[in-house]
């Protein structure tokens, strides 16, 4: 199209984080509204159950558009490693994308930036795509020190880091004191969220020396989701609570 760069007509990516909130069953009932529901050409949606449902959602998903993602994986490809999650059976089970670093895990699973560092390389070691979360928490925000909180991130979770095309890794920008299970959460504005943003691509091009895609997160929904979806930095979305009601998750998506 007339003035639009390759980029610009890149599809954007809506990932479904179901986190720990379905039982199998309603996972199952939830992705067949999606499959059946989705059609949009421009968007590519992802939906990630929890490991117990992932294997049953990806085979019904497996012939549609719909791509599989997972929460999390280990930070070893292989190996002695109690109740972590092979990269390796992930991949074999039809994962394209894996959530790294969510906020939920490192405040609550105590996951570090070294963990996150290691779960990346195992990720990439496995041609898996991983989805690098990053976000300030509203001490950081009220301190003015966004920018630099996400340089501190970003540095420690890419480090020693490498890929081969822009398109093996993504960042999820997601401020902390956004996501709507927090206290008082509500979205980051589209035009700020977008600012952020292209911080985050300019600082991720230096470390890795790729443009790669930025999905925002925190409380977006069927209502905000177009403002995000327009700005120039915003590649996707990534999405909690509104990928639970699959006539929300289905707006965002076509
Ligand atoms: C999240 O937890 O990654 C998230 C974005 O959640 P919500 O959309 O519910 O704010």
């Amino acid at each position: 199209m007339l003035g639009l760069s390759p980029k610009n007509n890149m599809k954007k990516i809506i990932m479904a984080n179901w986190k720990m909130q379905l039982t199998i069953k309603e996972s199952l009932v939830l992705a067949s509204k999606f499959f059946k529901k989705i059609n949009s050409t421009k968007n590519e949606a992802v939906i990630c159950p929890d490991y117990s449902a992932l294997a049953f959602v990806g085979p019904i998903i497996k012939k549609t558009k719909i791509s599989l993602g997972a929460q999390d994986s280990a930070a070893f490809s292989k190996g002695a490693y109690s109740g972590e999650v092979s990269p390796a059976n992930l991949k074999a089970l039809g994962v394209k994308y894996v959530i790294v670093g969510h906020s939920e895990r490192r405040e609550h699973l105590h996951e570090n930036s070294e963990i996150i560092n290691s779960k990346i390389k195992a990720a990439l070691e496995n041609k898996l795509i991983p989805v690098v979360c990053v976000g300030e928490k509203l001490a950081e925000r009220a301190a003015g020190e966004t920018k630099n909180y996400l340089l501190q991130e970003l540095r420690r979770a890419l480090k020693g880091v490498k890929i081969k095309t822009a398109n093996d890794l993504l960042v999820a920008y997601e401020p902390v004191w956004a996501i709507s299970t927090n206290k008082n959460a509500k979205a980051m504005s589209p035009q700020e969220a977008n600012d952020v943003q292209s911080f985050i691509k300019s600082q991720v091009k230096k470390i890795l020396k790729k443009e790669v895609a930025v999905l925002y997160g925190g409380s977006s929904n069927g209502s905000n989701s177009a403002d995000f979806l327009s700005q120039k930095n915003i590649d996707g979305l990534l999405v909690g609570g509104a990928s639970l009601k699959a006539d929300e998750f289905v707006s965002m998506v076509n």
